[in-house]
C-alpha cells in the first residue's frame, strides 16, 4: 500500500477527532501495535464473513496471533473458522516464491472448500519483500472464476484501528455494489407492511447477541441486507449499496464504509448502540426517523412501548439486587459510554470509565451520562485500577479479558465485556442476560471465601494468643 493511501485512510472526515489536527488520526508510537497490528485489525473486522476462505499471506505466526479471537457466531456455514495461511518460510523469501505460494494456496482453498470468495490478507514479510498481492489475486480470480479480494494490511502500516479501516476500504473498493439484492418474495409488501432495506456496520454478532435484535427489525419490516460483518455472507456484502439507511453499531472502526456509501449512494447513516434499553429504543427510532415512513414510525413506537413494558417486568427483580451497586468500567472506544447507559438502566452507579481508545465525541457522551465531573481513566495500569476499586468500594470491575487476572488476583469480582465474552448483551433480552451475569458475578460465594483468612493463619494467631496468655 502506498504512503498516500495510508495517509488518506488516517484522515477520516467523518471522525470528530479528525478536526483536532490536520493530520487526522495520531501516528502510532513505538509499541502501539502491542494492542494488535493493522493486519490483526483487518482480519478481525472481516473474519466473521462466514462463507469466505480467509488466507493469511505471511509467516504462520501472523495467522496464529490473531485468528478467531472474537467469539463471533454464524447461523450456517463455518468456513471462516478454518485458519488458512501461506506459511511463508525463510526459504520462500530467499527464493522469491511468495507469489507462487499464494497462487497455489488460493487454488487449494477453492478446490477444497468452494468458498463464495477468497480474502487474502497481506502481512509484513511479503509487503517488505514486495509481493504483488493484488496482481496474484486478479490472476487467481480469473483462473478459478471466484472473487479473490486483496486486503493489503501489513502490520507495520499502523494500528489495529487503521487495519479496521483498510478492511472497510477493501470491501467498498472490491465488493460493495457488485450484485443487486434478492427481490422480495412477496413484492414490496409483507402483511401490508412496506419493507425497507438497512445495513449494520461494525456489528460482529459476538456470542450471537445480534440474534436478540434481529427479530425486532424483522417485525418492523426492516430487512438487513448486510451486517458488516457478524454472521455475514459474501453475497450480502455485495448488496450493501442498496440500503436506505446504514447504522454504525457501537464502533467507529469502519466509519469510512458508512461515509463512502453516503458519498457514492447518498445513503444516510447514524451511530447507535444496542446495549441498554434506552439505546435499543433510540436505535429503532433513528431508523424510522431516517427512513421517514409514518407507518413505520407508529409501528416502531408501538413495538418500543410493548418491549419496554415487558423488559421492565423482567428486569425488576434484578434491579432490586443491583440497585446502588458500584461498577468500574474499563473498556475501549464507544463501549465506554454505551455500556454506562446499560448499567445505569439497571440502577447501578458507574464510578469511573476508561477512555484510552475513546474519541472526543465518546467523551462528550460520557459527560452527558455521568455528569461533568465523570472520572475518566486514560491509563488503566493494573495498580491504578485496583486503587480505584479500593478507594470507591467498587462491587465489580467490568473490562476486557486482559484485565481479568488483575481483578481475580486482587479478589475483585470481574465481568468480561469485550470480544471474548461468552454471553450476548445486545437488545432488550440481552439486558436481562447482562443483569443476570452481574448478579452471578457480584454475589458469587467465591468472594467471601477467598477474602477470608486461611484457617492456618487463624489457627497460628490463636496459638500465639494462647501462648501470650500463659504465665511465664
Ligand atoms: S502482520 Fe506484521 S506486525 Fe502483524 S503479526 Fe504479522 S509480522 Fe507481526
Amino acid at each position: 500500500m502506498k504512503q498516500k493511501d495510508i495517509a488518506e485512510l488516517l484522515d477520516e472526515p467523518a471522525c470528530a477527532h479528525n478536526k483536532k489536527s490536520k493530520s487526522g488520526c495520531a501516528k502510532p508510537k513505538p509499541g502501539a501495535t502491542a494492542g494488535g497490528c493493522a493486519f490483526d485489525g483487518a482480519q478481525i473486522a472481516l473474519l466473521p464473513i462466514a462463507d469466505v476462505a480467509h488466507i493469511v499471506h505471511g509467516p504462520i505466526a501472523c495467522a496464529g496471533s490473531s485468528w478467531d479471537n472474537r467469539g463471533t457466531r454464524s447461523s450456517g456455514t463455518r468456513l471462516f473458522r478454518i485458519g488458512m495461511t501461506t506459511d511463508l518460510t525463510e526459504q520462500d523469501v530467499i527464493m522469491g516464491r511468495g507469489e507462487k505460494r499464494l497462487f497455489h494456496s488460493i487454488r487449494q482453498a477453492v478446490d477444497s472448500y468452494r468458498p463464495a470468495a477468497v480474502f487474502v490478507y497481506n502481512t509484513c514479510v511479503p509487503a517488505l519483500v514486495g509481493d504483488d498481492v493484488e496482481a496474484v489475486c486478479k490472476a487467481a480470480a480469473e483462473r478459478w472464476d471466484t472473487p479473490v479480494v486483496p486486503v493489503d494490511a501489513a502490520g507495520f502500516y499502523g494500528t489495529k484501528n487503521l487495519g479496521n479501516r483498510i478492511a472497510g476500504e477493501a470491501m467498498v473498493k472490491y465488493v460493495c455494489g457488485t450484485r443487486e439484492p434478492d427481490p422480495l418474495p412477496e413484492a414490496v409488501n409483507r402483511d401490508g407492511i412496506t419493507v425497507h432495506d438497512i445495513n449494520l456496520i461494525g456489528e460482529y454478532n459476538i456470542a450471537g447477541e445480534f440474534w436478540h435484535v434481529l427479530p425486532l427489525l424483522d417485525e418492523l419490516g426492516l430487512r438487513v441486507l448486510c451486517t458488516l460483518s457478524g454472521d455475514a455472507r459474501f453475497r450480502e456484502v455485495q448488496t450493501m449499496h442498496r440500503a436506505e439507511v446504514n447504522m454504525m453499531v457501537c464502533s467507529k472502526a469502519m466509519i469510512n464504509v458508512a461515509r463512502k456509501l453516503e458519498e457514492a449512494f447518498s445513503t444516510p447513516w447514524f451511530e447507535g448502540s444496542f446495549y441498554g434499553v434506552r439505546d435499543v429504543s433510540q436505535a429503532l427510532r433513528d431508523f424510522s426517523r431516517l427512513i421517514n415512513d409514518p407507518d413505520l414510525t407508529s409501528r416502531t413506537e408501538a413495538l418500543i412501548a410493548r418491549e419496554e413494558a415487558g423488559i421492565d417486568q423482567q428486569l425488576a427483580p434484578w434491579r432490586e439486587r443491583l440497585s446502588g451497586r458500584k461498577a468500574l468500567l474499563y473498556t475501549g472506544g464507544v463501549k465506554s459510554w454505551s455500556v454506562i447507559a446499560a448499567l445505569q438502566d439497571l440502577g447501578m452507579e458507574v464510578v469511573a470509565t476508561g477512555t484510552k481508545k475513546s474519541t472526543e465525541e465518546d467523551k462528550a457522551r460520557i459527560r452527558e451520562l455521568m455528569g461533568q465531573d465523570a472520572v475518566m481513566i486514560e491509563d488503566g495500569n493494573p495498580r491504578a485500577l485496583i486503587n480505584i476499586v479500593r478507594d470507591n468500594n467498587v462491587d465489580v470491575l467490568i473490562a476486557g479479558g486482559r484485565n481479568m487476572y488483575t481483578a481475580l488476583k486482587a479478589r475483585i469480582p470481574f465481568l468480561d465485556i469485550n470480544q471474548e465474552r461468552e454471553f450476548g448483551y445486545a437488545g432488550y433480552t440481552g439486558m436481562v442476560e447482562l443483569a443476570r451475569q452481574l448478579v452471578l458475578t457480584i454475589d458469587s460465594p467465591v468472594w467471601p471465601a477467598v477474602r477470608r483468612k486461611a484457617p492456618w493463619h487463624e489457627a497460628s494467631r490463636d496459638t500465639v494468643a494462647t501462648t501470650q496468655g500463659l504465665p511465664s
